[in-house]
């Protein structure tokens, strides 16, 4: 059979229309789902019961911002029990963690969410109980008075990135019939763990659970608890990270009552469930997940519910003490300047010493997270090899620092700095979080010297060895043409009539000698002062000083292909090509040996451009 040709129509299109593969497993899970019918709607608040047993709504939110959604995502329900963990943090962040815990326990009761019994001080076991929840709900009314409630619904409102209203019906209902709630509240007022008016209390308990959300809020509400309480839509940080690890570290172990041994160890994620339907997981530093189905087992969590979480950690592998990095990979290269010096061209003096000298300047590039494990596997590859007296660490693909990270990082140039080597930190703005990070813990060790180009803190730090090594680096000195490494080897009749050829320029700093895309009819050779080579794109190519000559191409190519700008007011003798080519053909030994010379030159050029490459693709 002839096959026909694959359309060539737009794939742009095909490409874009195309699910993400992480949508379409959750497609997946919601279609292999959908038929589960074991489980029952709670109706022992009668309202609950009339929800539809068949929505099933699977929602995903990213820690960037995005939330995929399937089925009925949009569909309002009660959020019950997931209400809890977010007061908890809620009540720890406005009392402080003490207040709370005085009368709060953190471990796992083993019970039924609405168990009556309470931990040996008579307080309640955890905050993810109903005892515990209501108890919490009586820290924030002895605190907040009649705008506890009001208090509480916005906060979960930040959580879910936008407004929350209440279901008035299901309040209704369980306000009159939650006695067990009831007995709960005076059971924890004789016990002081409530001081106050039991009745009003429980009003906001029951108020909070009847808190409308979707299946796509909670995955949000989920999401803000796996960033470290930023919620990843609005950006808004709802409530500490301190809050927010106490209160994953309960849900952790209590967030799936009598079940929660079991999840945790078979699933992996912190997660909260609500007889309304709803679970929330939150897999911190990864996603939030929010699922919503009516029907439940009889530990009160959504069978469909379970099954997504337990499918989605499965498949992914994302079970939370499941992981491993490997710290080799945060180093990208390692080199020192003998390997890849800067683009400053420098002059013979200059090159001894640092051809001398190489080994003082060692370059580390770093890539991913500055974590402790990295950063402390760094430091030993520093330690373990000669000890340079610049080191320069450059950041530029560093994307993140942990707190443990930032603390060993200073910990580390504290010790670098007592064996008198020198720290140097390049592509890292001083407006960035990272900045803000490391500056916090290295604050006390005084300026730490930075570049944002790595080529530019390459290219200071070559600097202080030549200074240290007896080299002075006189950018006001003024060489004459004898002295340039393109005319090497011509005689001193020969340089006269070529100077004779020139007419010396001067510019001021930043004036532009020569502009890329113009027409190259000369070249220069610098006399005093500072250059610098750009591509048309702001990319550096190299840094020149006196005795050395630039606009040279123009004996092979006949456009400009970079800007040199003046770094600081400079002269150079300009020579046309015309002129220049004249004098070749009345020289044609020093013309013979300018090429070789300019040939030499090139090559030298290409060695240390081939370093360059091969650094990165070996790294
Ligand atoms: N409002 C419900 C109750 O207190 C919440 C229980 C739950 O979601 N597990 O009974």
């Amino acid at each position: 059979m002839k096959r026909s040709p694959p359309p060539v129509t737009a794939t742009t299109t095909a490409w874009s229309s195309s699910k993400p593969p992480l949508l379409r497993f959750l497609h997946t899970c919601h279609a292999d789902f959908l038929p589960e019918a074991t489980g029952a709607v709670a109706d022992y608040i009668p309202e609950l019961g009339k929800a539809d047993p068949t929505h099933f709504g699977i929602s995903l939110a990213t820690l960037d911002g995005h939330v995929y959604e399937v089925g009925d995502t949009r569909v309002p329900f009660t959020i019950q029990s997931m209400s809890k963990p977010f007061v908890f943090a809620l009540a720890l962040d406005t009392l402080g963690a003490e207040r709370v815990e005085s009368v709060i326990g953190v471990e796992p009761s083993g019970d039924p969410f609405n168990s009556i019994r309470l931990n040996a001080e008579n307080h309640p076991f955890n905050a993810m109980v109903n005892a515990g929840a209501i108890a919490c709900s009586g820290l924030l009314h002895a605190d907040k008075g009649d705008g506890a409630f009001e208090f509480i619904r916005q906060a979960l409102g930040r959580f879910a990135g936008r407004e929350l209203d209440v279901d008035e019906a299901v309040y209704a209902s369980e306000s009159a019939t939650g006695d067990r709630n009831r007995a709960i509240g005076y059971l924890l007022r004789t016990n002081s763990v409530i001081t106050e008016n039991v009745p009003a209390v429980l009003d906001v308990y029951f108020r909070q659970c009847s808190i409308l959300v979707t299946a796509r809020d909670t995955a949000v509400m989920a999401a803000t608890l796996a960033n470290r309480g930023i919620n990843p839509l609005t950006e808004e940080q709802v409530v500490t990270p301190y809050a927010i690890a106490r209160t994953l570290s309960v849900m952790t172990s209590s967030g799936m009552y009598d079940y929660a041994g079991e999840w945790i160890y078979r699933v992996g994620i912190p997660a909260k469930s609500g007889v309304g339907g709803g679970i929330l997981a939150a897999l911190p530093a990864r996603l939030g997940l929010g699922s919503y189905s009516p029907k439940l087992d009889k530990h009160g969590n959504s069978v469909r519910g379970i099954k997504v979480c337990e499918t989605l950690s499965a498949h992914y592998d994302l079970h939370m003490l499941n992981r491993s990095d490997d710290a080799r990979h945060s180093i990208i290269a390692d080199y020192n300047i003998g390997k890849n010096p800067s683009r400053r061209v420098r002059r013979p003096q200059e090159q001894e010493i640092l051809a001398r000298h190489f080994q003082e300047v060692r370059v580390i590039e770093l890539v991913g997270t500055l974590s402790l494990s990295n950063v402390d596997y760094v430091s030993r590859r520093l330690a373990g090899s000669p000890r340079p007296e610049f080191v320069i660490f450059d950041l530029r693909r560093v994307t993140a620092t942990t707190r443990a990270g930032a603390r060993l990082v200073a910990e580390a140039f504290q010790e670098l700095a007592e064996l008198g080597v020198t720290v140097i930190l390049s592509g890292i703005k001083r407006t960035s979080r990272e900045w803000a990070t490391i500056s916090e813990w290295t604050r006390r060790l005084g300026n730490i010297r930075d570049f944002y180009l790595l080529d530019t803190a390459i290219e200071w730090a070559e600097d202080q060895i030549v200074y240290r090594y007896g080299g002075s680096i006189d950018f006001l000195e003024t060489t004459e043409l004898a002295e340039q490494p393109l005319l090497a080897g011509l005689s001193e009749a020969e340089i006269a009539d070529l100077t004779a050829l020139c007419t010396v320029r001067t510019y001021q700093q930043n004036e532009k000698v020569i502009a890329a895309g113009g027409e190259a009819t000369s070249l220069f050779f610098l006399r005093s002062g500072v250059v610098h080579v750009t591509l048309p794109d702001g990319i550096r190519l190299a840094t020149l000083t006196a005795g050395m000559a630039f606009g040279e191409m123009a004996l092979l190519e006949p456009t400009r292909s970079a800007d040199v700008l003046a770094d600081m007011s400079a002269t150079a003798y300009e020579v046309a090509i015309r002129d220049f080519e004249r004098f070749r053909e009345q020289h044609p030994r020093a013309g013979e040996r300018i090429m070789r010379n300019l040939a030499q030159i090139l090559a030298d050029r290409l060695i240390v451009a081939n370093a360059k490459v091969d650094l990165l693709t070996s790294g």
